[in-house]
């Protein structure tokens, strides 16, 4: 500005003006310098007009033109903006994206027979209950009418599964009435989803996708959701196969406890055993708790059921320990949201009480990637179970990332070293140095390490050398019924002859 005036004895633009409030406004302002007969400056003289009013009409026509009037929500254009981000992000850091279709079932029959202001407080009311369900990075959109998009972000490689498991909540909350004037109002949703980068990796490629996926949900009898990709189809299908079981399986006695023994690696005897979960099912048979706990995670199923593991394991060890096992501790493996229920310590106690254990024969795994992902909360529950004398181990350790800050914090007694590493411990340079790195920054924090998954011979000696305290795996048990577990750790008392 004072360069302009300077040279070219004027200067014009826009800025912002800072009020002796605090107040900040936008002014166009315009100044002429005024010189004397010598040429040297006397006077400026400035003009101003405020654009206050002028810029917030400007953001209000932006708005109007990005937002669906009725709703709020972004529509097609500003969706096709935080699209475009959202690609770029997902493509830069290798996540799936997944893209649902919604449109309401039979919405015009509602829209025909009450009028249109019934049908828009519908739409009003659905678009309310659509961003309840997502977090802040998703984006919801209104294409018109009764269609709305659902962008997922940040999946991970579990775009099919993240997707069916939110679609699911969709349906669920799309089915519940809405209260127009006198009028509760049902209806409900199909939905199609596409899934970046597989069924596309462009806006309208994923919206072709996802609106025939939808479709097809409506040809299949509304009120449901579609993939796609038949593969991702058959896939849900298989797991809504599992969820619907698992709800059943605890009342119909499919579920039972398995262990597999801790042992000191020292004097090779059974310090604690680890209550693992199986089911059988009525007719895929067993079935992994590596396919079945994510899903009862994504079901909130995993209250009922963690619960029902805890008392089982701590049942069975005061079975063992009445049988003379006095010494024996179970560790229970306890999953992300069970930690986040702020109940979860007094049920604990509430078990320990129930069975007649001490705390301190209760040993809780907390895989690394849950401890670490809410780490002031997962302290102060942690702090809560501590108290009650409860033994804490980081199960799967190494494998996911941990703040040293946040460790040294947790109350912890034990390390388990994940079976990735031991595998290859003796050829493995890289898994060696790890697990020696390990067992130093555990001792060092004053905390035990469990190797787990320890097969041979070999391994077990290796691990010894570097200071192991207790290890697990098929060289000495796999996990097994209460009964095989028990004569194990028997044989194991008995004294040699
Ligand atoms: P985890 O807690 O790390 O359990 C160890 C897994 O390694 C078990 O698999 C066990 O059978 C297996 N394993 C033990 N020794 C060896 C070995 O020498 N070689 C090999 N190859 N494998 C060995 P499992 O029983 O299939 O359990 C898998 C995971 O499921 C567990 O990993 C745990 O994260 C989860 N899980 C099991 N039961 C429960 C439960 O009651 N609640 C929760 N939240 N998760 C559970
Ligand atoms: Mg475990
Ligand atoms: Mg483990």
């Amino acid at each position: 500005m004072w360069q302009s005036l300077s040279e070219r004895g004027q200067w014009r633009g826009e800025l912002l003006d800072r009020h002796r409030d605090g107040r900040v406004s936008p002014k166009w302002m315009s100044i002429s310098v005024v010189r004397d007969a010598q040429g040297a400056i006397t006077h400026h003289i400035a003009q101003t007009m405020d654009l206050s009013e002028l810029k917030a009409a400007e953001q209000r026509i932006l708005h109007l033109a990005h937002h669906d009037h009725l709703t709020g929500l972004p529509n097609r254009v500003l969706l096709r903006g935080r699209m475009e981000q959202a690609l770029a992000d997902a493509s830069r850091s290798g996540s799936e994206l997944a893209m649902l279709f919604i449109d309401l079932d039979r919405f015009k029959d509602i829209n025909d027979s009450l009028g249109h202001h019934v049908g828009d407080a519908m739409l009003v009311e659905v678009a309310q209950r659509l961003q309840r369900l997502v977090r802040g990075s998703d984006i919801v959109a209104r294409l018109g009418g009764d269609e709305f998009v659902l962008v997922l972000t940040g999946l991970g490689g579990e775009g099919a599964r993240a997707s069916a498991a939110i679609a699911q909540k969709v349906l669920e909350a799309l089915r519940q009435p809405v209260q127009v004037e006198r009028h509760a109002l049902h209806t409900s949703a199909s939905i199609g989803i596409a899934i970046f980068p597989s069924d596309g990796v462009d806006m309208d490629a994923l919206m072709k996708g996802a609106d025939a996926a939808m479709y097809h949900a409506k040809a299949a009898g509304r009120d449901g959701l579609h993939f796609y990709t038949d593969a991702m189809n058959q896939a849900n299908q298989e797991r809504l196969a599992l969820e619907q079981g698992l709800r059943v399986a605890i009342d119909r006695q499919e579920l039972f406890l398995q262990y597999q023994p801790q042992i000191e690696a020292g004097g090779l005897r059974t310090v604690t055993v680890e209550a693992l979960l199986r089911w059988r099912h009525p007719s895929l048979g067993l079935v992994s708790p590596v396919r079945f706990i994510p899903i009862a995670e994504d079901t909130g199923l995993i209250a009922s059921i963690g619960q029902w593991v805890l008392h089982e394991a701590l049942r069975q060890l005061a079975d063992w320990r009445h049988r003379g096992l006095t010494e024996l501790r179970v560790a229970v493996n306890v999953s992300a949201q069970q930690l986040r229920d702020d109940l979860f310590a007094v049920a604990v106690a509430d078990a320990l009480a129930q069975h007649g254990v001490p705390g301190s024969a209760l040993e809780l795994e907390v895989t690394e990637s849950t401890a670490m992902r809410d780490p002031r909360r997962t302290v102060a529950q942690l702090q809560q179970l501590r108290q009650l004398g409860v033994g804490l181990s980081i199960d799967d350790f190494g494998t996911g990332y941990s703040s040293l800050a946040y460790l040294k914090q947790l109350p912890l007694n034990s390390l388990k070293l994940d079976r990735s590493f031991v595998m290859d411990i003796e050829h493995d340079a890289n898994d060696a140095a790890i697990c020696a790195a390990t067992i130093t920054l555990a001792h060092s924090l004053g905390l035990a390490v469990v190797a787990e998954g320890v097969e041979t011979r070999a391994q077990l000696d290796y691990l010894r050398g570097l200071g192991c305290d207790l290890v697990q795996g098929y060289l000495f048990a796999r996990p097994l019924d209460p009964e095989a577990c028990q004569g194990y750790i028997e044989a194991q008392l008995a004294p040699t002859p």
